[in-house]
């Protein structure tokens, strides 16, 4: 009667430490490969936005190597069906091609355009800077199109979170802004 409960226990611990032994990277995983990506569409050859399905990658990690598929793509659903031959340029340099690394690449060492601030590093916590573009109209960069973005890099130049409100708040209220004579300086 022993014999089989030990059996099934003996089972159980083996399981259980088979999965906590491959829970590490499983969880490495899933942060390497979560967030979405920039990469060139391999029939277009155009940026195009893609995810990649980082759970299903963890969970292919609990009993052998990741097996990566893509979980959105901004050419569908029209394309849902192509071989998803980009992949390989993220299996190749996953950091490189992360949004969140490009954006703040781009933005750090240039200087806010209206306050002249310079940034740092993209930080998750602190609020998104913007972008503005040559009619002084700014615009967060989250709300931008990711597939946008290299083209708008060209376009329009580095601003900052406080530039960014004030700008917003002139266009929005323009008869509340007060121009002192002072340079370019605007006080609201
Ligand atoms: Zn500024």
């Amino acid at each position: 009667m022993m014999g089989p409960i030990l059996l099934g226990i003996a089972i159980l611990v083996v399981v259980f430490g088979v999965f906590l032994f491959r829970a590490i990277p499983a969880m490495q995983t899933y942060s390497l490969y979560r967030g979405t990506r920039l990469v060139k569409c391999p029939e277009t050859h155009q940026t195009v936005a893609v995810g990649v399905a980082a759970g299903k990658a963890a969970a292919t990690v609990l009993w052998g190597n990741p097996t990566l598929g893509l979980e959105q793509c901004s050419r569908w659903p029209e394309r849902q069906n192509c071989g998803q031959e980009c992949l390989q340029q993220i299996e190749t340099d996953p950091d490189n091609c992360l949004v969140w690394n490009i954006v703040s690449r781009w933005y750090e060492g240039q200087s806010c355009a209206l306050c002249h601030r310079r940034f740092g590093r993209l930080k998750h916590l602190d609020h998104p800077p913007a972008l503005m573009d040559a009619d002084r109209k700014t615009t967060e960069w989250k709300d931008f199109r990711p597939e946008e973005l290299t083209g708008v890099f060209a376009t329009h130049q580095p601003v900052c979170w406080d530039c960014h409100v004030t700008e917003t708040f002139r266009r929005a209220h323009p008869e509340l802004v007060v121009y002192r004579d002072r340079g370019a300086h605007t006080r609201v």
